[in-house]
């Protein structure tokens, strides 16, 4: 059988590993201008000031295969090359560069492809033609295609044509000789000049890679002092960072405590079994009870000591309270210990002046790194335990939560929220903040973001502090979100223009059935598949990596013949 995957990142190579183990005489091309094995995010040809934001022990994507842990541990010098030094520090709970990381993924490419005739296209794909009952791929700059039996989409976060509020900041951009950035991933600004007034509008992953670059990345070093604290050296190359969002504060940092009691057994409140289809409505409630399940399992079997009653008594009437605050109360007499995690932790906030925010903002992230680090703040792991199970009782749920519910309650408010919880950076990016805040490279302007333009620059301001900060940049920091309509993936396009794909209701990214392409009439093609983050199903399989690459390689051979 003749295979084509388009796109050879983490997804395209777990596809591509179930294929080789499933089937033997395979003939399959892989597409991507970029290495197969790291694709884009994590080829070897980039700064290894930027990391992985899972920890080196927890990324373990190929089922057969090494995990990164018990790669890094094995791997021989030669295969590590320049990393070897890296890789000799690195410990389970630290952070991988991602060229690292993109060095174990070249290797896990390799040992997949071992097992097929494998040729590796560097370009990309731009369109795909039935070809009598084959698919003739076309590759860019090709004058003839690839004729296969099956194609395969991963390509992962693909760009986004601008917006109209993008393109007219742009525009306002050339005009006045400001830089602007739309949305993207993070990437070294060379216009900016050392002590420019750039604006940040995004606080998340993306943030952190462009402080990163713009800092560290211009020469800029980290020294711990005597105290234990960090202090940044600046190198007089960087621009002044000015930072805002609509949350106003940073991801909480990844932790690195464990949980005393254990992971507590889920889920326990909300399951597939939840009726609704509202979920603000009918289904936050019980997401809200596994959240706070998690808390108190942890608090009370893993912190006995802070709590008045036993935990099988609280657990009972816990479960089956309305309203559980009083419970609490009386259960959990000190008030810190209570569960207390808000989405918008500086609503209502003000200050007088920048400095004052930025001193707020440097206890608040103190605090964050003293919760996520400190064995006496376990019960906020319980939480996370309860979050996870809940984005994926969710995720499970997905068909049954009414469409406009789903982008404007999950899409757009829950998924960012828990990703602001539990998806953050490892703590010492937060510790590079607080240094960086206290150099002044780093000036934070609080919540409710917002950019305007006037007198030749661009204006920013937050109701948390009065008054408003004008710069000669500006960069959406944070990545574009496409749609099937909007992306620029070129065999996207040409697909949907020939009604041969179709957005989701939804999340308008890539329909799929079965894994296979939804076509325009509603029926899905029978020799195209997709999976990833630019596909619809995806949302569940983030969380099940390689049972839906197993599931979609086993419907793509199930095609042979
Ligand atoms: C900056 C960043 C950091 C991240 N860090 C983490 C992390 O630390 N931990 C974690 O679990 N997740 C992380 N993620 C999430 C990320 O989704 C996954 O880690 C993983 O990379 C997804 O794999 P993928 O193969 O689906 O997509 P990608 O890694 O995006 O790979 C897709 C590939 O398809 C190629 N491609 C696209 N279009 C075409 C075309 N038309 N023709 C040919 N090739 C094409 C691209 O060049 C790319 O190489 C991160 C994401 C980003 C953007």
């Amino acid at each position: 059988m003749r295979i084509c995957i388009v796109g050879a990142g983490p997804r395209g190579t777990g596809v591509l590993q179930r294929l080789c183990a499933l089937s033997s005489g395979l003939e399959v091309h892989v597409v991507d201008p970029y290495p197969p094995g790291p694709g884009r995010i994590w080829r070897r040809a980039q700064p290894d000031l930027l990391w992985m934001n899972s920890p080196v022990g927890g990324v373990d994507m190929f089922g057969e295969l090494p995990s990164l842990w018990e790669w890094v541990r094995g791997a021989s010098l030669s295969a590590l090359g320049e990393f070897a030094g890296e890789a000799s520090r690195i410990t389970e709970r630290r952070f991988a560069s991602r060229p690292l990381a993109g060095v174990y993924y070249e290797q896990v490419f390799t040992e997949a492809a071992a097992g097929a005739r494998v040729h590796v296209h560097r370009c990309r794909a731009v369109d795909v033609r039935d070809h009598g009952s084959a698919q003739a791929v076309w590759l860019e700059g090709s004058s003839s295609p690839l004729v296969v039996d099956a194609v395969i989409l991963t390509q992962g976060h693909v760009g986004a044509r601008p917006s109209p509020a993008s393109l007219s900041l742009a525009s306002y951009a050339d005009s006045h000789g400001l830089t602007y950035r739309p949305p993207g991933h993070a990437s070294e600004v060379s216009s900016l000049q050392p002590g420019e007034s750039v604006l940040l509008r995004g606080m998340g992953l993306t943030f952190i890679d462009q402080v990163t670059l713009l800092t560290q990345g211009r020469g800029g070093k980290f020294r711990r002092t005597s105290a234990g604290s960090l202090v940044y050296e600046p190198s007089g190359e960087e621009p002044v960072l000015y930072a805002g969002s609509r949350r106003g504060v940073p991801y909480h940092a990844k932790p690195t405590s464990s949980l005393i009691a254990g992971p507590p057994p889920l889920p326990r409140f909300f399951s597939r079994s939840a009726a609704g289809s509202d979920f603000r409505g009918q289904l936050w409630p019980l997401v809200v009870k596994e959240i706070l399940g998690g808390y108190y399992h942890e608090l009370f079997l893993g912190h006995p000591e802070r709590t008045t009653m036993g935990w099988a008594e609280f657990s009972a009437r816990f479960a089956s309270a309305d309203d559980p605050a009083s419970l609490i109360a009386s259960a959990v007499p000190d008030p810190a210990d209570r569960f207390n995690f808000s989405a918008e932790p500086m609503a209502g906030l003000e200050f007088g002046s920048l400095s004052a925010l930025a001193e707020w903002m440097r206890g608040y992230l103190q605090a964050d790194l003293r919760q996520r680090s400190d064995s006496r703040h376990t019960a906020v792991l319980g939480a996370l335990e309860g979050l996870s199970s809940a984005v994926m009782t969710t995720l499970e749920l997905s068909g049954q939560i009414d469409p406009v519910s789903w982008i404007a309650d999950v899409e757009q408010w829950f998924l960012p929220f828990a990703s602001y919880l539990s998806s953050g950076p490892p703590q010492r990016r937060l510790a590079e903040l607080i240094a960086l805040s206290e150099a002044g490279i780093v000036r934070f302007l609080g919540p409710q973001l917002s950019v305007s333009t006037r007198d030749g620059c661009f204006v920013a301001a937050s109701p948390a502090v009065p008054g408003t900060v004008g710069a000669t940049a500006l960069i959406e920091a944070r990545l574009a979100e496409p749609t099937v309509e909007t992306t620029t993936d070129p065999l996207v396009n040409a697909l949907f223009h020939r009604g041969e794909c179709i957005a989701d209701a939804g999340t308008g990214r890539l329909a799929v059935r079965d894994h296979r392409l939804v076509t325009k009439s509603g029926e899905t093609h029978p020799r195209r598949f997709a999976a990833g983050p630019f596909v619809t199903a995806v949302r569940t399989s983030e969380f099940g990596f390689y049972a839906v690459n197993d599931s979609l390689a086993r419907a793509v051979l199930s095609d042979d013949g």
